[in-house]
């Protein structure tokens, strides 16, 4: 395995993990106590035992283990679908993403969320506008800001595109703070008893940009 540590001069290559579509990053530290990451697809608690019970050795698709012993593995599922599955690349091309979202400026993500007729969540979720937005991260950030995730993204106004770059920002340090996005307040209630936690509107249901998405038809206009 070729060195992968380090940052500017004599850093090693870049190692690439992409999620896909159900993928989890499982880092454990040398004492084996485990942490988690990436976009959930079910709404079950984090580390719950059932979980646990359900991670069996072959859905981990690449594994490195540390020096100091610790491991990091990327986790999927779906056995079936390659398509959807998550992947490593090395050195992979960074130039393909947009600016990352945690550090996009306002005026950049109103200048690129704001284009073209596709629906804005379909903006959102495109790596090549925004950098690092999964499924559930839009849908909290769209619930956030109170927008409909079906609009076209030219249509979103200057005031629009400020609430949820807002949104977005909010719903990103929450998710890094409280351990995953899957943690934002609408995630829970995307499911067909859902309600929306602000108002108490059945939660709809939708296709967008090709992935399952759920929001308050009442107060996301
Ligand atoms: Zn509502």
């Amino acid at each position: 395995m070729p060195e992968t540590s380090g940052t500017g001069d004599g850093a090693g290559q870049v190692l690439g993990l992409h999620l896909g579509m159900s993928g989890r990053i499982l880092v454990s530290d040398p004492a084996g106590g485990l942490t988690e990451g990436g976009d959930r697809v079910t709404g079950s608690v984090t580390g719950g035992a059932a979980e646990q019970a359900d991670r069996r050795p072959e859905w981990t698709r690449f594994s490195i283990t540390f020096d100091d012993g610790g491991t990091l593995r990327l986790f999927d599922k779906r056995l079936f679908d390659k398509r959807r599955l998550g992947r490593v690349r090395l050195d992979p091309d960074l130039t393909v993403l947009g600016p990352d979202a945690a550090r996009i400026s306002a005026a950049a993500f109103r200048e690129r969320v704001g284009r073209g007729t596709a629906a804005v969540k379909a903006r959102l979720l495109d790596q090549s506008v925004l950098a690092g937005v999964g499924n559930l991260l839009a849908d909290e950030t769209l619930w956030q800001a109170r927008i409909d995730p079906r609009r076209p993204a030219d249509a979103l106004s200057a005031d629009d595109l400020a609430a949820l770059y807002r949104a977005l920002r909010a719903a990103t340090r929450a998710a890094i703070r409280y351990g995953g996005v899957h943690t934002g307040t609408v995630i829970a209630h995307r499911h067909p008893d859902g309600h929306c936690p602000r108002c108490g509107t059945a939660m709809q249901r939708a296709t967008v940009g090709g992935r399952t998405t759920w929001f308050c038809p009442r107060e996301q206009i």
